[in-house]
């Protein structure tokens, strides 16, 4: 397999103090592969591996390092800046700098997931924004949809201006927004047809109703699921709409991150939200490092890098380290998220599926069935305190004690084995604080 693969071409890498063309060629093939493996498009493939080589070439090997491990370090450092991750974290988010409302425009083929990502957005703008939120559909090929729509945004409680289908999808827009300035929505979001293909009535529609509008936001909606087929749709788009962003849709799925770079090769237009469920609440801010990895499989990374021996990829080692939080205080209201954040992406078992090789090896004989129960007693025992409690744990008195374990129908023996584990768990956080992390990934090997 791929690991294996690459392993033997690192160890054939040591003892050399710099990238070159000779040592890095084959190394660079098996990254070409992995990226057309993870169905990503060929020009976009053949655009990074210049892009990696031109970096790498004549960079010097950190001691700690062997060449096979400085090679990755680029090459998972380019993926993460084309998936975007040098554009800040404003990239992701949505403009409202404009006199209310401001428009975001739905664009996409047909089932990519506009209709399901504008009741999300509503969602999310309501809920986190505090934004007065309108949808309307200039869906009238299909009375369907615009039934859809109505239903998605009572769902989320946001309004919904009724369009007609005999109506033009441009007047529909107009009638919208003349509807939302008198009624002080503060956006506007108008979901548009999308035909099985691109075809140039569809692309001539919607830069009608761009073009009346004048969104702030032009959001493609892609498919995850598409893979490399992604980059045809993107260009079409791309070239008859001023895109501003792009939501990737259906990433629960087994996708595997070509579309995502390769929607980005064609548009360079960044990767705002990732749609991670049917439901109204699978939406997500775009994680580009993570999305990196996912392409790449970091768990095949990291274990070719330990396979190595030499210590740890300093850029994987950090972050991991993010991932749990190292470097603040560490509590029980930051626990309760973190199970919460668990929890939406699958529970134990779906986290355990986005661990590293080596960590899920570790983990082996696990009963994740147990693990899970376990960890919703904890969270009944977390919820029945309160803030303060969560905040300061180590000032829970017998009286309190009681009462939580009442609260969470639980033993009081339990909630000081609770206690106790989270305060172990909280002497090993700050021991990664002080630079463990190298040493406790070592650590969990044996
Ligand atoms: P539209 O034709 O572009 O408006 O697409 P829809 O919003 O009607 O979505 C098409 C299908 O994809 C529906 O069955 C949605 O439930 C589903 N869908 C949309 N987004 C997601 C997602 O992020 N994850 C999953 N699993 N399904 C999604
Ligand atoms: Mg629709």
């Amino acid at each position: 397999n791929l690991t294996q693969r690459l392993a033997k071409v690192v160890k054939t890498m040591r003892g050399e103090a710099r990238l070159t063309e000779a040592n890095t060629a084959e190394m660079l093939r098996e990254v070409r592969l992995a990226l057309l493996e993870a169905d990503v498009a060929l020009p976009a493939v053949r655009e990074f591996i210049a892009n990696v080589k031109q970096k790498a070439l004549g960079e010097e090997v950190i001691a700690s390092l062997t060449p096979g491990q400085a090679l990755v370090g680029v090459v998972q450092r380019e993926l993460a800046s084309l998936m975007g991750a040098d554009l800040g974290p404003e990239a992701s988010q949505l403009s409202f700098a404009q006199q209310p409302p401001a428009i975001i425009l739905m664009a996409g083929l047909q089932g990519a997931g506009k209709t399901t990502t504008v009741g999300k957005l509503a969602k999310y703008l309501r809920e986190q924004k505090k934004k007065k939120v309108l949808t309307v559909s200039a869906d009238v090929y299909r009375p369907a949809a615009i039934a859809q729509l109505k239903s998605v945004t009572e769902q989320v409680g946001a309004d919904f201006f009724p369009s007609l289908a005999t109506d033009k999808p441009v007047d529909i827009a107009l009638a919208a927004l003349d509807y939302a300035k008198r009624h002080f929505h503060d956006v506007l979001i108008i979901d548009t047809a999308g035909r099985l293909g691109i075809d140039e009535a569809m692309m001539q529609e919607i830069s009608a109703v761009h073009a009346a509008v004048k969104p702030i936001e032009t959001l493609f909606v892609v498919d995850a699921m598409l893979g490399q087929d992604a980059i045809n749709t993107a260009k079409a788009f791309s070239d008859a709409l001023p895109l501003t962003g792009i939501v990737l849709t259906k990433l629960d799925g087994d996708a595997r991150g070509g579309a995502a770079l390769s929607v980005r090769h064609i548009t360079g237009k960044p990767i705002k939200f990732a749609g991670v469920a049917e439901k109204l609440d699978g939406l997500e801010a775009f994680d580009a490092t993570r999305m990196a990895s996912r392409i790449l499989g970091m768990g095949d990374i990291l274990a070719l890098v330990e396979e190595a021996k030499k210590g740890v990829d300093v850029a994987a080692a950090k972050n991991l380290a993010d991932k749990i939080k190292v470097g603040g205080k560490f509590d029980l209201n930051d626990f309760k998220a973190q199970l919460g954040q668990m929890k939406k992406m699958g529970g134990m078992s779906g986290l355990m599926d986005k661990l590293p090789a080596q960590f899920q090896q570790a983990a082996g004989g696990a009963n994740m069935d147990q693990a899970e129960k376990s960890v919703r007693r904890m969270e009944g025992m977390i919820n029945s305190m309160t803030a303060q409690e969560r905040a300061k744990p180590e000032l829970i008195k017998a009286s309190r004690k009681r009462r939580i374990a009442t609260g969470a129908g639980v033993q009081v023996q339990e909630v000081n084995r609770m206690l106790s584990q989270f305060d172990q768990m909280q002497s090993m956080m700050k021991k990664l604080k002080g630079g463990g992390m190298m040493k406790m990934m070592r650590s969990m090997k044996g």
